[in-house]
């Protein structure tokens, strides 16, 4: 099983090296000193995480040659012809859809308008529009990312959160470094994945040295492209994860609005969550954010906003998750955000960012609605993350109830990711920058 393409060395280039891919070049950047043209690496996320042995590269290059080109078919079939004009669209939505398409930046103003669309042709002709953009600039490749709860300790009180000090009867685990060595160690071992996020709640107890000790550690023993996601580890505290290795930071601001950010956390301001943005921009960190969608009190401006604001914060990886209501809460009876209202805010954020963005579909989206993988790579996404947690404390990281997948062992996982990837001519890579 494997999640990346091994790619050949073509040039080195200063800090970088010009990798190919069946006829395809890509720039990525290089921490290693040992590489040569004529080496096969792989890369994540603009990264090269490791040298390939020759014989090793070949083989998988050899089981993915035919495919490759058979699935990139595929998706072009599926994401092709979108022609606003003979499809009668309404001009206001026409001129939005012409400027994406025509590469200009699509502002609030219009992110907003598309998210007010109700009509269902109109969203359809949405949705197929930000597919044909995903397929123009970034072709089939989907990140597959694996993602490892490494504890659901946590000090804060977002009130939205399963695990944080507010509901009771949480069952509270900190995994060993051991342990999430030898998790991660699996994951990129035996099954293939090239990127892995580990995340926690926040101050699960876990000093610094010893986190910057289990990055070396797995990078030394399963390389891979490592996120962090512990919440805000302070401004120092990227800096040291950094200098360990870690190389992308999975921080959602949770919502752009300050008013709605201070109603759901008492002892924090959305400006501090920023700062953490900015400062891992400038260190060199990938981004990924995003935020909550349907929030009690969030508007569609909120949510125009959020999405402008990801950009503005260098998001790499965009990631927009509906906002699942935990029992026992004091927002427990709030209602559940409309799948469309997801599928709307994905496709939105495609349409803001159509050249770059990794686009998930996340996990609370599954949990919300068992069609949102399909549904949601078809209307601009390219991403997805699978759990690679232990399944005996996966149950405890109750973020939100009835987790899609909590119970699903690994190989099921890959098993289903790939089986839906391949009937949309989707290839499991990630070619790097
Ligand atoms: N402590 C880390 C990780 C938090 S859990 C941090 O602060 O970033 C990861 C994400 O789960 C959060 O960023 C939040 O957006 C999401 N989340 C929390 N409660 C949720 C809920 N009830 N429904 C949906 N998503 C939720």
């Amino acid at each position: 099983m494997c999640y990346a393409i091994p790619g050949k060395i073509k040039e080195i280039l200063n800090r970088a090296v010009l990798v190919d891919y069946f006829g395809e070049e890509r720039r990525v950047l290089n921490e290693f000193d040992n590489l040569a043209v004529g080496d096969y690496v792989y890369a994540q996320g603009g990264y090269v995480i490791r040298k390939v042995a020759v014989a090793e590269a070949e083989d998988v290059l050899a089981a993915w040659r035919e495919l490759f080109f058979e699935l990139r078919e595929v998706d072009l079939r599926l994401s092709g012809g979108v022609d606003f004009r003979r499809e009668k669209t309404d001009p206001a939505l026409g001129r939005i859809l012409d400027r994406a398409m025509e590469g200009k930046t699509i502002g609030k103003e219009e992110l907003l308008e598309l998210l007010r669309r109700e009509d269902p042709s109109e969203l359809d002709i949405i949705f197929r529009a930000a597919n044909f953009l995903r397929q123009k600039h970034l072709r089939n490749a989907c990140c597959v990312h694996g993602i490892l709860e490494i504890s659901n300790h946590c000090s804060e009180d977002c009130a939205y959160c399963g695990i944080s000090t507010r509901p009771r009867g949480v069952s509270r685990y900190r995994m060993t470094p051991e342990e999430i060595v030898q998790a991660a160690m699996e994951a990129v071992e035996t099954y293939g994945f090239k990127a892995l996020v580990l995340q926690s709640g926040e101050n699960p107890g876990y000093s610094f040295r010893e986190l910057a000790n289990i990055i070396r550690t797995i990078k030394e023993k399963a390389p891979a492209l490592i996120f962090v996601s512990f919440g805000e580890v302070g401004l120092d505290g990227l800096e040291e994860l950094f200098a360990a290795g870690a190389r992308g930071l999975l921080l959602r601001f949770e919502t752009s609005s300050p008013e709605l950010y201070a109603g759901l956390h008492s002892k924090k301001e959305l400006e501090t969550r920023l700062a953490h943005l900015r400062r891992a921009y400038e260190i060199g960190y990938l981004i990924a954010t995003g935020s909550l969608v349907g929030l009690p009190g969030q508007t569609k401006e909120d949510l125009a906003n959020d999405i402008v604001l990801a950009r503005e914060l260098h998001a790499e990886m965009f990631s927009f998750g509906p906002f699942l209501p935990v029992p026992g809460t004091s927002l427990a009876g709030y209602p559940r955000v409309r799948e469309i209202d997801m599928l709307k805010v994905i496709a939105a954020a495609r349409l803001a960012d159509p050249e770059n963005g990794k686009i998930l579909v996340t996990t609370a989206f599954e949990t919300l609605s068992p069609d949102a993988r399909r549904k949601g790579l078809l209307a601009g996404a390219n991403s997805m993350m699978l759990n690679v947690t232990p399944v005996h404390y996966r149950k405890d990281y109750t973020i939100y109830p009835n987790r899609a997948h909590e119970k699903d062992d690994i190989a099921d996982q890959i098993e289903g990711a790939i089986a839906l990837l391949k009937d949309l001519g989707r290839a499991p890579t990630d070619l790097g920058i």
